[in-house]
């Protein structure tokens, strides 16, 4: 297929704007499938993203279109999640295309990631294409739509195709203006080869699979390739193109996206974002490659079962392949012993990737307190990033703190801004703009990320009944009055619970957890004094009630197979409980413990 016949794009929207579902249709309609394959949303295929509704892995599809023009072209779709917390898969998307299609509910309009997204595809020189979607909706207001793409995103939407992903209206138009507006790639099939290495994942059959979008020169099944960055080689033992099932082809081309087989063993090889060009003719310089993401909340996840420590180093090796925004490096704690400390983008990020290991890799874990970066100057003059509040040295120890700030902007609808403003200016936030398009209010404002990490997003929602959207940037460090509160059990510190917070909220978010544990603590056979502190002085303090009688005593009338059941049920509890002292905790406390309501 000749370059001019080649067209690469992304599809980027709001959360919940049909994406996936557009993505499904173009497939359907360029019969890459038949109607008996076509179940479920094809691009979501984890189990998580279909039960939970949402896309977090991008996904690739190589479609053929014969257009109106005569001339059958490649169309290579790439399905972006929407969430903030998967920004960084996004961007790479971006990077393996030459345009956008943008989609927008026509019934909601312009949201905060709709913005987002399309600057993110500005600055990556994208040629945007907007449709407008879900106007099979009786409240869709494609003209509203189109003028708030003109004026709030800046981009011309006189042409923008009026859709449903889900009735399949317009689809055509839809394939038809990608064909006629977004520029063919560009690029030389006898230059070395430049192969951007866009993802990465494990197969169980195959191993390691690489995507690439070739930028220039061509790759053929038994080239000996090189990483430029980590220098490995490894001969190719098959290229393909997803159609959307892995098909083997003979060769790919510039302009091309497709996979690479190559029997990898070393994960660390494999590092998104560089260049992989042949041994024997290397390209003399690789691609720019992408921003390193930077993990903004960390936690520590401990094996439940200490003999499982290894399997756990291995599956986050492997996961780290799927998800080049997650990092993780060994540590260890008191209470907890061999685990390590993982970074993740967002508390979405990190619940995902606590269920992944489960459910993937079969792993019981305990996941600490989530914890953002601190940067700690020592009245020794050195500084220290604290991604740990264990670590936290005596104040005497400090010279000040700094904690990290993002400039977030909020799209709420008019009746709900006073409930958003009260809640940003609880969350020490500050106001920089507001500003209103049609009857809807653009808030932005400064907030320490410490307030926003856990809960801020569900609080949100909760506010403004699911109509608030919301996205941020990080926005510098700043000094801060921050105290570590630890939690006391039966007056032994648990490292693992404890949280660093602002002076002037440490009280309520001390009482908070006091009683949030007080729920979740089951009763055991004696009382259970639970306490937070900072330093020596106690803030606040819980007591739990002694068990007065065996549990088993309920089963009335000696029915041996319910108790044995209900033994059973005890001890498949505890795998996920741990022991502190003589106190037993379960693993839901750990996170849930940080989570206000
Ligand atoms: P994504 O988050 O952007 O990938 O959005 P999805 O494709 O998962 O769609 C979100 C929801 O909107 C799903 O419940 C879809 O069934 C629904 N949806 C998508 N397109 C349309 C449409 O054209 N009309 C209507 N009525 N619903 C749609
Ligand atoms: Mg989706």
């Amino acid at each position: 297929t000749p370059l001019s016949q080649i067209r690469n794009f992304s599809i980027i929207a709001h959360i919940d704007h049909g994406k996936s579902t557009l993505a499904d249709r173009l497939i359907e309609a360029c019969g890459a499938l038949t109607a008996r394959e076509m179940k479920g949303q094809v691009l979501d295929s984890m189990e998580l993203e279909q039960e939970r509704g949402i896309t977090i892995k991008a996904q690739t599809v190589r479609l053929t279109y014969p257009a109106k023009d005569g001339k059958t072209y490649i169309l290579n779709l790439m399905d972006t999640p929407g969430h903030v917390d998967f920004a960084y898969e996004v961007s790479r998307s971006l990077a393996a295309c030459e345009g956008s299609l943008l989609v927008v509910d026509a019934s909601q309009g312009v949201e905060a990631q709709t913005l987002a997204n399309v600057y993110q595809a500005i600055d990556a020189n994208h040629e945007i294409v907007p449709v407008l979607n879900k106007v099979d909706l009786p409240a869709a207001e494609p003209e509203k739509t189109r003028q708030q793409i003109e004026e709030v995103v800046g981009i011309p939407a006189d042409e923008a195709v009026e859709i449903s992903a889900k009735t399949g209206l317009n689809i055509e138009g839809v394939l038809e203006a990608l064909v006629r507006d977004l520029p063919p790639p560009e690029g030389d099939p006898q230059a070395p080869l430049q192969a951007l290495l866009v993802d990465s994942w494990y197969d169980s059959y195959l191993g390691v699979i690489i995507l690439v979008r070739i930028k220039e020169g061509t790759l053929r099944t038994g080239d000996k390739i090189r990483m430029m960055e980590t220098g490995a080689t490894y001969n190719v033992d098959q290229v393909g193109v997803f159609q959307p099932k892995m098909t083997p082809v003979k060769a790919l081309g510039p302009g091309e996206i497709g996979y690479i087989n190559a029997a990898i063993k070393a994960v660390a090889d494999c590092n998104v974002g560089d260049t992989i060009t042949h041994d024997q003719r290397p390209a003399p310089a690789p691609l720019p490659g992408f921003k390193p993401s930077i993990p903004v909340v960390w936690c520590g996840l401990f094996p439940v079962d200490a003999d499982d420590f290894e399997k756990l180093r291995d599956s986050l090796g492997k996961l780290r392949l799927n998800d080049a925004s997650f990092h993780f490096e060994m540590e260890t704690s008191a209470a907890l012993g061999f685990g390590f400390r993982c970074g993740f983008l967002g508390l979405l990020h990190l619940e995902i990737i606590q269920e992944r290991l489960s459910r993937e890799f079969n792993l019981d874990l305990i996941a600490t307190a989530p914890s953002v970066v601190y940067k700690l100057y020592r009245t020794d003059g050195s500084m220290e990033e604290l991604h740990n509040p264990a670590d936290m040295p005596d104040l005497s120890l400090v010279e000040r703190i700094e904690e990290p700030w993002i400039k977030a902007s909020i799209m709420v609808p008019d009746e709900y801004l006073g409930a958003v403003l009260t809640l940003c200016s609880e969350r020490r936030g500050v106001q920089l703009d507001l500003t209103y398009v049609g009857n809807r209010a653009m808030a932005v404002y400064r907030l320490p990320l410490n307030e926003v990490v856990f809960d801020f997003y569900d609080r949100l929602k909760s506010l403004t009944r699911g109509y608030a959207s919301f996205d941020y940037q990080m926005d510098g460090y700043e000094e801060s009055d921050l105290v570590r509160i630890s939690i006391l059990v039966n007056h032994e510190p648990v490292d693992a619970l404890s949280f660093v917070a602002h002076r002037s909220a440490a009280d309520a978010r001390g009482r908070a957890i006091c009683a949030k544990l007080k729920e979740l603590i089951p009763r055991q056979l004696f009382k259970i004094a639970i306490q937070a502190a900072i330093g020596s002085k106690v803030i606040a303090r819980e007591t739990i009630g002694a068990l007065s009688k065996d549990v088993t005593a309920k089963c009335y009338g000696g029915d041996i197979s319910r108790k044995r059941k209900l033994l059973e049920k005890q001890k498949e509890g505890k795998k996920r409980m741990r022991q502190f002292g003589k106190v037993e905790i379960p693993q839901s406390a750990f996170l849930a413990a940080l989570k206000m309501d």
